[in-house]
């Protein structure tokens, strides 16, 4: 489990390579490490802080943080849905940080609210699978979304396609 250090750390590294900032805000900044650290040591992985975790990693991989949403929510609104990464205009200009609308489906909502209680124990987390270790990556068939994860996501996150529209990626050729 990583501590607030190793948890800036891991999340300043993931918004360098991929040319975002962290929230200009430092006391929500704070927060969000802080809110990540926390759901890791609870749940096993660094759900979003800002969001309610089933506690079941299969309905929580779409929301494990960088969730399936940010970069849409980056690209649309500059921000993600908690505003830890942000765009360079965001970055520059912190007034734009503020609300921005849930993108995640309602029905991934109701079947993350339908599997709580289900997931896993503490001993189970300990053996669950390391969000490091080999997983399945899923392609949308529709748009091109690419998703790592043991199973389709139920909606696609771009597009809106259901879960049956994806297929095992096989790599670029
Ligand atoms: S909205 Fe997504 S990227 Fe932003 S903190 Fe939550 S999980 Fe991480």
């Amino acid at each position: 489990m990583r501590n607030k250090e190793e948890m800036r750390e891991y999340v300043e590294k993931d918004a360098e390579e991929n040319d975002y900032y962290l929230c200009p805000d430092d006391d929500l900044l704070e927060d969000l490490i802080e809110g990540l650290v926390e759901n890791e040591k609870r749940y096993g992985y660094p759900s979003c802080p800002c969001r309610e975790a089933s506690g079941t990693k299969t309905y929580d991989s779409d929301i494990t943080c960088p969730c399936e949403y940010r970069d849409a929510d980056v690209e649309e609104f500059g921000m993600c849905y908690c505003g830890l990464f942000v765009s360079k205009e965001v970055n520059e200009d912190p007034s734009k940080l503020g609300p921005i609308p849930e993108r995640r489906p309602d029905e991934v909502i109701k079947a993350a609210e339908e599997a709580k209680g289900k997931g896993y124990d503490k001993k189970v987390v300990s053996e669950a699978p390391s969000v490091e270790e080999d997983i399945e990556v899923w392609r949308c068939t529709v748009c091109g979304y690419l998703a790592a994860r043991d199973t389709p996501p139920p909606v696609c996150p771009i597009c809106k396609a259901k879960a049956e529209k994806f297929e095992k990626f096989k790599g670029f050729s």
